[in-house]
């Protein structure tokens, strides 16, 4: 009965995917606070995860973020824009991208990557953006698991603007300056995410892209376009966790 009523709102909405609902079932999605043993409904593996269906359903990360993760592989090689916050706003706007999901964390490093491959601009060594090192990106951002934001003491998007600058810079564990400056660059983000509010994967790219196109501008001097204005957000409206007037990028932030 809990079920059929939250299931209708979510249904009468629009068709889209959000994470608050079951992939399953439809219904408001548990964050809890311990993890638990759960066989994902589609692929059978079983995981730990402190997210599930109060239905009993379970749906594992690759299963939740598959399709949008193949299509920002896609996006590697066909995307032509030179402008991170477009690009972010492609991805928002495609269907197999969750309203929140570890999708996310794939996007920043992604839409940084495409930027520069675009615009020509190379990496630190004088070697080329390629199509593989945006999906080295989308790779390595989706090894953060979707709600470590709030189990992990860092955001998976905000880690996305480090995983950029590590890209750009060749950083490994084994180059202390590179690691350095990709380590600030997820300090960046995270102190722009220290708002109190809860979690917004929208509000978090927006964050991670802002950090890591601050961080390639003023130690760089790299130029990719503009950064993400106050007011901006195009979709507050699907969020019905969204902190409106306590969220910098709500529109009607900056008006009056
Ligand atoms: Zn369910
Ligand atoms: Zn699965």
């Amino acid at each position: 009965m809990r079920a059929k009523e939250q299931l209708e709102p979510i249904l009468s909405e629009s068709s889209e995917k959000h994470d608050y609902a079951c992939m399953v079932c439809g219904t408001v999605l548990t964050y809890g606070e311990r993890e638990q043993k759960l066989v994902c409904n589609y692929c059978g593996k079983e995981t730990s995860s402190q997210i599930s269906c109060p239905e009993g359903h379970f749906v594992c990360d690759d299963c939740h973020s598959s399709e949008a993760l193949v299509f920002l592989d896609r996006m590697a090689e066909s995307e032509k824009s030179t402008e991170p916050r477009e690009i972010v706003e492609i991805a928002f706007r495609h269907p197999s991208f969750s309203f929140h999901g570890p999708e996310h964390h794939s996007l920043v490093p992604a839409a940084i990557m495409i930027a520069m491959k675009n615009r020509g601009l190379k990496k630190s060594d004088g070697e080329p953006v390629t199509v593989d090192i945006v999906r080295h990106g989308i790779r390595r951002g989706s090894k953060i698991p979707g709600g470590y934001c709030g189990y992990a003491g860092t955001c998976g998007a905000c880690v996305g603007a480090g995983i950029a600058i590590a890209l750009y810079l060749g950083s490994t564990p084994k180059r202390g300056p590179q690691r350095k400056e990709a380590h600030a660059a997820t300090i960046a983000a995270l102190t722009k995410s220290e708002d109190g509010l809860v979690r917004c994967c929208k509000r978090a790219t927006l964050y991670g892209i802002s950090a890591a196109m601050e961080v390639l501008r003023d130690d760089r001097g790299m130029d990719l376009g503009e950064i993400p204005q106050l007011g901006s957000c195009g979709s507050w409206e699907k969020n019905r966790d969204c902190a409106k007037e306590d969220c910098i990028f709500y529109p009607d932030q900056t008006s009056g």
